[in-house]
């Protein structure tokens, strides 16, 4: 069958289309520019952009399918978690085209399809496995024994986003918003073991009571006292050092937490999702680690780990596929929707 997927949670205006595993089209219109002055997402100015775009990009994927709405099988929509506002512009857009074309609708978890994505690049995900999604307002380990019924949540992070953190300390280091792409270009250049920075939740005690959990406000505070000190001492701030510590710091953590839940529970596949997994290093130091482990590692190309209209699509389509049965046309757009309510 032949799905359409509709995503609007945050900043991206996306439009995905996708034929069982096979992705067709994924148009993108995105808002960031206009947030980028701001340090953050401006809800109002998100819901607008959505206004203007989601009809230009709904043709923009048609047209690179190749194919009409009469053709499509089924419509997938994000239903939340995410802005209000800019959620009520997809689902209202989905429920329109559902009505107009008479084809079912889909209200799907953003952060379920942050993990279905991966099955567009290495077909369906073996179950059970071990999923972590890291994204910019959440960062969270599951387990999956069947990804169109729920998901089990094992930790997540008890202050930031793994995201978030990225974003804030690149905003003290004057790299621009938003910052995980420009930490991991500076890390590159820097040496990763120059700075010590704490890895939060992995004492002793704390693995005992937060085994799977994630901390990384103190990671963030460690490097903002930091740079701090070197600007009192009127020394200059070695950029790509303290992104590369930083970033390495994150990706230990990350990593560790999550092959330790793949042993613990006696599973080999783990999936990587959510925009920090489109982190070079994390990628790197998942897939050498996991190595030791006899553990595959699953990530989904860099430009599918951000928000994009093809991994409702492949929620979609991992639904329709597995009997699910469609969402009513009063569905809702719920800014709060909880990770374990995979489709409403
Ligand atoms: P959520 O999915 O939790 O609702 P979101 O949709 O806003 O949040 P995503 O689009 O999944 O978030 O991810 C955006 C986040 O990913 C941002 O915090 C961004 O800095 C981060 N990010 C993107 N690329 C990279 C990278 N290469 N390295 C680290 N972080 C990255
Ligand atoms: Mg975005
Ligand atoms: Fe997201």
């Amino acid at each position: 069958p032949l799905i359409l997927g509709i995503e609007t949670s945050c900043d991206e205006t996306g439009v995905g289309i996708v034929r069982g595993h096979t992705l067709l089209a994924d148009a993108l219109a995105s808002s960031v520019d206009e947030h980028a002055r701001f340090g953050g997402v401006v809800p109002e100015v998100a819901s607008r952009a959505h206004l203007e775009a989601i009809v230009p990009t709904m043709d923009r994927a048609l047209r690179a399918a190749g194919v009409t709405l009469a053709d499509i099988d089924a419509i997938a929509v994000t239903s939340g978690p995410g802005l209000a506002g800019a959620l009520l512009v997809g689902v209202a857009a989905a429920k329109g085209y559902a009505l107009a074309a008479e084809k079912p609708v889909y209200g799907v978890n953003h952060l379920a399809a942050h993990v279905a994505v991966d099955t567009l690049e290495h077909g369906p995900l073996p179950a059970p496995a071990i999923a972590m999604l890291v994204s910019g307002g959440h960062s969270s380990l599951l387990r999956v024994d069947d990804l169109a019924r729920g998901v089990t949540p094992l930790g997540a992070t008890i202050d930031d986003a793994a995201g978030e953190a990225f974003d804030k300390v690149a905003r003290l280091l004057g790299l621009p918003f938003p910052g995980g792409p420009y930490i991991d270009r500076e890390a590159r250049a820097g040496d990763p073991a120059s700075i010590a920075f704490p890895r939060g939740l992995t004492a002793a005690k704390d693995l005992v009571a937060h085994r799977y959990d994630f901390s990384f406000s103190g990671l963030k505070t460690a490097v903002a006292r930091w740079v701090e000190g070197r600007r009192r001492a009127g020394e200059p701030v070695p950029v790509a050092d303290v992104a590369a510590a930083f970033q390495e710091a994150v990706c230990d953590v990350l990593t560790g937490k999550a092959l330790a839940a793949c042993r613990e529970h006696g599973i080999d596949t783990l999936v990587i999702g959510g925009g920090v997994a489109a982190n070079s290093r994390l990628r790197a130091m998942a897939g050498q680690r996991a190595q030791r482990y006899g553990i595959r590692v699953r990530t989904p190309r860099p430009g599918l780990c951000t928000d994009n209209g093809a991994m409702v699509a492949a929620l979609g389509a991992h639904l329709v596929a597995a009997g699910v049965r469609p969402s009513r046309l009063d569905l809702p757009a719920d800014s709060a929707l909880p990770l374990t309510t995979v489709s409403v």
